[in-house]
């Protein structure tokens, strides 16, 4: 799958903000590391087949790389890589000391059986074992795996070590080491965002209709945290369609079924809801749309046809490079995905902290970091917006990048201005 990395025109407008040294903003472009490994996965009826997949540690600048391993049938190299440089902004926006790093399998989780996803997980370590590490590169979930894939991501390193690294992987179950809250993080992250900026951004956030593509980990979450807080979520997607109902869902009893049933084709004709195809939950009449699901959604031509005036990127680059300034022309605005997503890796970060210091990890503390954290960044980014006339992602992106250039001064490593 192409993705907009390298992006060039963001880069340049960044560079114009801050007078970044050229230099280095190229050197973006590139990773520092990427390795491609064939997985061989042995299939429960005795055949296998080899998967490719990748490593991508983007940057190693502001501390160890980070970053989910994602499981989809059409994961490539220049997703992973696009992802990875994300990452690296992420942090920097939030200011983690932490690097930015992804992985992909090409691979359809739901093929799996139980014994395969296991014997998938520990094949990756044994593969990325010696490039991985604890202070080095830490792993965490991402799209077609969870906490249950990171136990295994955990036991098989410590396996190959010899020796307990609770810090080797975040998004661990609480029971072994994960932190209660990392599930619901990058929606709690969301929500904050949301109440910082949607009134800025122009919503009225009490009357509020809201669709969300992607009923996940993130999506999902999302939803139960919109639903429980009296908003009127219209329609909801997954990859088997999308359930709309104008006058709003009843989310909790859907997220309460959903265990259970599944994929949401399972809900049609119910709900009181209209069954349509997945995508057209991008044009759905609401004012504020959540892409929770994959990346590349808002192509140039869905731009065109979405109804609501705010887009909250919870998904990586959900919203395509031209689709982006489509919208802009028609005064719909993003609240980009480092942003808006960043909630995940504040606490992974505070989850790998606490298994670095040997430490219990209070949810309620890292709770009252994630939701300063975000707010701070949050309110950082609508400045420059305001101040320079960029659109968000623009100015999202240039706070990140002076970080990052400040860290290499720091270092000493030379920039030619
Ligand atoms: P997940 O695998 O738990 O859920 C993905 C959901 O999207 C599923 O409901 C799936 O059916 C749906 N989906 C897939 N393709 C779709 C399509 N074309 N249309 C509609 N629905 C579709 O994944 P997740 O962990 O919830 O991640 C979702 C997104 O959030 C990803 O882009 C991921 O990179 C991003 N993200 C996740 C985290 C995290 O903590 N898990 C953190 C930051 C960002």
């Amino acid at each position: 799958m192409k993705g907009p990395f390298p992006d060039h025109s963001r880069l340049k407008a960044v560079a114009s903000l801050f007078d970044i040294d050229p230099t280095f903003l190229d050197g973006l472009k590139i990773p520092e590391v990427l390795i491609a490994r064939r997985l061989r996965l042995d299939r429960d009826d005795g055949t296998f087949e080899y998967l490719p997949s990748w490593r991508c540690q983007h940057s190693f600048l502001l501390g160890p790389a980070k970053g989910g391993v994602r499981f989809h049938p059409k994961v490539g190299e220049e997703e992973v890589k696009n992802l990875a440089f994300l990452m690296t902004l992420k942090s920097a926006l939030v200011a983690l000391p932490m690097g930015g790093a992804k992985g992909g399998v090409q691979v359809d989780p739901s093929t799996l059986s139980d014994k395969e996803r296991e014997r998938l997980c520990r094949e990756w370590v044994k593969a990325y074992a010696d490039y991985i590490g604890p202070d080095k590169d830490i792993p965490a979930p991402d799209m077609g795996n969870g906490e249950a894939e990171m136990a295994l991501f955990r036991d098989e390193y410590e396996m190959i070590k010899g020796r307990s690294v609770p810090h080797i992987v975040t998004g661990k179950p609480p029971l072994f080491g994960g932190l209660k809250l990392r599930e619901g993080a990058t929606a709690r992250g969301g929500m904050r965002v949301l109440e910082t900026l949607g009134t800025k951004c122009g919503l009225d956030i009490d009357g509020m209709r809201i669709a969300i593509q992607g009923l996940g980990k993130v999506g999902g979450e999302m939803a139960r945290r919109l639903g429980k807080n009296g908003f009127q979520i219209v329609a909801v997607s997954d990859s088997s369609g999308c359930l709309l109902n104008k006058k709003g869902l009843d989310v909790d009893k859907l997220l309460e079924l959903k265990p259970e049933r599944g994929r949401l084709s399972n809900f049609k004709g119910e709900m009181d809801a209209e069954w349509h195809d997945r995508d057209v939950i991008l044009g759905v009449d609401c004012d504020l749309l959540v892409p929770a699901a994959t990346g590349h959604q808002v192509t140039k031509e869905v731009a065109g046809k979405v109804e609501a005036k705010v887009i909250l990127e919870l998904a990586n680059s959900a919203v395509c490079d031209d689709a982006d300034k489509l919208l802009a022309k028609r005064g719909i605005r993003v609240i980009p995905d480092i942003l808006a997503n960043a909630g995940g890796v504040v606490a992974s970060y505070h989850e790998w902290l606490a298994g670095k210091a040997g430490k219990e990890v209070i949810a309620t503390i890292v709770e009252q970091r994630l939701d300063e954290i975000i707010e701070q960044a949050s309110e950082r980014a609508w400045r420059l917006h305001e101040k320079s006339e960029v659109d968000l992602r623009v100015a999202c992106h240039a706070l990140a990048i002076r970080e990052l250039e400040r860290v290499a001064r720091l270092r000493g490593h030379s920039l030619s201005n």
